[in-house]
């Protein structure tokens, strides 16, 4: 089985290198942008298989970066997990309500978020 490929998108550098160690330890391929504008592009040159979006970044935000994936036909399809450490159950309404795959709330779970990543890669609904 070949390993799954994630990009994570997270300005903070402590959340960054939290997320990269645990899912590099449980065994994906891990590239890393710090800003919503280097996400598409860094997605068009990776293809990854998940995408970890972190929702409040500098520049364009979370929602903003989804859209310019979701515009894109290469990288439409790709399931985008948001990221955010706003505590509002709206947050999450939001969020899914705008497109994205799934929700993780900071601070992520070492225990639980490789399998969260791997339930989002196998539970992706085909092409849009
Ligand atoms: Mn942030």
């Amino acid at each position: 089985m070949s390993e799954l490929s994630v990009l994570l998108v997270e300005d903070n550098p402590r959340n960054l290198k939290l997320a990269r160690d645990v899912l590099e330890y449980a065994g994906f391929a891990v590239t890393a942008v710090t800003t919503g504008e280097e996400a598409l592009p860094a997605a068009r040159r990776g293809m990854p298989d998940v995408i970890l979006m972190d929702l409040q970044l500098p520049g364009i935000d979370g929602h903003a970066a989804l859209e310019q994936l979701r515009g894109d036909p290469r990288t439409s399809g790709i399931p985008v997990v948001a990221v955010s450490a706003f505590a509002m159950p709206a947050d999450r309404e939001r969020a899914l309500g705008s497109g994205f795959d799934g929700y993780l709330e900071k601070p992520i779970s070492v225990r639980h978020l490789p399998d969260e990543v791997r339930r989002h890669v196998r539970g992706a609904d085909g092409p849009r």
